[in-house]
């Protein structure tokens, strides 16, 4: 049986200036020292305005920092754009590719978010690609087929449970307040694990995190869940505490 550590993943999304991002920056850093050694991963995707500050309180902490997009060239005229060198220039070793508010907001397809990974993996970051049905597909019975589509869309060559970490979030559960059920999210993950057997050559290794109104009072059921290897939380990971009763739940 392979061992695969949890990662608890925070998208900040746009939200947070200077002052905000730098106290909640410090409060995980101190609750990290504070606690020693965890059997988790932590992870933190400020908005780009916050990257380089944000990175700076975390140097030399057990905290990864993540952008929460990248575009698919290295550079070149792409205005409001970032490029996946920029985001290693500043110490990012994650990137958050393919977020449904990406998709349903800007229209991004699985063969954009392919390139962008790929461009991704070419700057040395892990990639988190986000996948999810919405709610309509889900009620339909769509829902397996949509996730496994997304994964053979947008994920290219080259991907290894190195530099691909997948993100399981029904769209109609981000944000809103409503999680799915567990037995939903194993059937999920289980089979997100065996599509992926066609696109990396050890998906077993691959982490496969859950990501929809995760709390700390349902942190730890969808934690438990075999395939569940961690989180990835919005609203949640702007209040430092609640981002710290998550992962420990995971402990
Ligand atoms: C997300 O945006 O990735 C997310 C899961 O948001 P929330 O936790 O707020 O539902």
């Amino acid at each position: 049986m392979v061992l695969r550590r949890k990662l608890i993943a925070g998208n900040w999304k746009m939200n947070g200036l200077y002052a905000d991002g730098m106290a909640l920056a410090q409060e995980l850093v101190g609750r990290i020292t504070a606690a020693g050694p965890v059997g988790f991963d932590l992870l933190v995707c400020p908005p780009a305005t916050l990257l380089y500050p944000v990175g700076q309180v975390l140097a030399g902490h057990p905290i990864a920092l993540g952008g929460q997009d990248c575009h698919a060239a290295e550079k070149g005229a792409h205005t409001g754009d970032l490029s996946a060198p920029m985001l290693t220039d500043l110490g990012a070793r994650y990137v958050i590719v393919g977020h449904s508010e990406r998709r349903y907001d800007h229209g991004e397809t699985d063969g954009d978010i392919a390139a962008k990974v790929a461009a991704a993996h070419a700057a040395g970051l892990v990639a988190v690609v986000c996948v999810g049905e919405t709610l309509a597909q889900r009620e339909s019975g769509a829902a397996l087929t949509v996730v496994a589509d997304q994964i053979a869309g947008s994920i290219p060559a080259g991907s290894t449970s190195h530099n691909l970490v997948v993100a399981y979030e029904p769209v109609w559960a981000i944000g809103t307040g409503r999680t799915a059920q567990v037995a939903d999210v194993a059937e999920m993950h289980a089979h997100i694990r065996t599509v992926l057997a066609a696109k990396v050559p050890d998906p077993e290794k691959v982490q496969i995190l859950y990501g929809g109104s995760v709390k700390p009072a349902n942190a730890a059921s969808l934690m438990a869940i075999a395939d569940v290897d961690g989180a990835l939380v919005g609203g949640a990971s702007l209040v430092a505490g609640d981002f710290w009763a998550i992962a420990e739940s995971c402990r």
